[in-house]
């Protein structure tokens, strides 16, 4: 454990695949781009998993320093 991602809703095209394979932890927002709704449940095979799953690569997964992570 110890990674976090994050939504780069500039890049985010809303297809839901996120939203569909992990529900506690992603919504959609007012404009139907990805937010996190709570990620605390998501192991670190998770964040890298959804990121690579994300079609736009709008998912960013930063290790506990800070450090991006490749996807
Ligand atoms: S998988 Fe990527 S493009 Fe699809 S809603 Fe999530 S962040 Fe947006």
């Amino acid at each position: 454990m110890g990674y976090h991602i994050k939504v780069d809703v500039d890049d985010c095209m809303s297809s839901g695949k996120c939203v569909a394979d992990y529900p506690a932890a992603f919504a959609f927002d007012e404009d139907e781009l990805a937010t996190i709704k709570d990620s605390s449940q998501l192991s670190d095979d998770d964040f890298i998993r959804v990121a690579r799953n994300c079609p736009s690569r709008a998912l960013i997964v930063f290790d506990a320093d800070g450090v991006e992570i490749p996807t």
